[in-house]
């Protein structure tokens, strides 16, 4: 798929970078259904960030797409996620973590991505002792009575966001969630709009909304999504 040396054999930050046909249409088929949904909902499409989720995709994926102009990237595996900030450290990206955090597992990450997408549990927080840099997160929201779905329960919010803005290296940006598997995305979307105001009025510069992946993105930036989660429509399927 791609032509970049294996990794060690040459110095691949110099490499030229091999860019699939395959992939550089589909992120723009992305583009432009994003650019499409913007107009559509009378919305600013810069006021957007599409995040690429490159999990269980090699480091060589990621370059392709940095050659194409993409710089935020998605992982929601901590092995794999700090194998590839490594090995792409001669890239200026912006790493996302969008997968559960386990609380022994925080510091590790803070280490190397840029901004948490899922803290749903004041405990995280507190296992997250002051770091030297500033880290961007979202408190993940559940949109379901499944505990198991990941999120904090909407009656829990608040108070996970205070132990967030208590905290000296964390800045709270906004609200995330995933669409429920059996509920129409844009109801699901427009609940998680009206948690954005209520934390708001807490936490007036936390504005962001992380929500919005391969199937519902159009949905999501309808209620006002400013951060999309996008894999598969622009990466193809995942490897085995
Ligand atoms: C994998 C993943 C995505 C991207 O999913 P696609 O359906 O492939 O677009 C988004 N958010 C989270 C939390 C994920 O784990």
């Amino acid at each position: 798929m791609s032509d970049i040396s294996s990794r060690g054999e040459t110095d691949s930050s110099s490499a030229p970078v091999h860019i699939s046909s395959l992939l550089s249409d589909r992120l723009a088929a992305v583009r432009s259904g994003v650019a499409a949904a913007a107009a559509e909902a009378g919305r600013d499409v810069a006021d957007i960030t599409t995040i690429v989720v490159t999990k269980f995709h090699p480091a060589s994926l990621v370059r392709e797409l940095h050659a194409l102009g993409v710089r935020d990237f998605g992982e929601n595996r901590h092995q794999e996620a700090s194998e590839k900030a490594q090995e792409l450290s001669d890239l200026d990206l912006t790493w996302h973590f969008v997968g559960q955090i386990q609380g022994k597992k925080i510091r590790q990450v803070a280490q190397y991505a840029d901004v948490l997408h899922a803290l749903d549990r004041i405990r995280l927080v507190e296992a997250l002792n002051e770091q030297p840099r500033t880290l961007d997160c979202f408190v993940q929201i559940n949109l379901t009575e499944n505990d198991e779905r990941g999120g904090v329960q909407p009656d829990g919010l608040l108070a996970l966001a205070e132990s967030v803005l208590a905290h000296p290296s964390l800045n709270l940006r906004g609200v995330m969630a995933v669409a429920p598997l059996d509920e129409e995305p844009r109801r699901a979307f427009a609940r998680l709009r009206g948690y954005s105001d209520a934390l708001q009025q807490l936490a007036p510069h936390a504005t962001d909304i992380s929500a919005g992946m391969t199937q519902d993105y159009a949905e999501a930036i309808a209620e006002g999504a400013t951060h999309l989660r996008i894999g598969t429509a622009i990466t193809g399927k995942r490897p085995d």
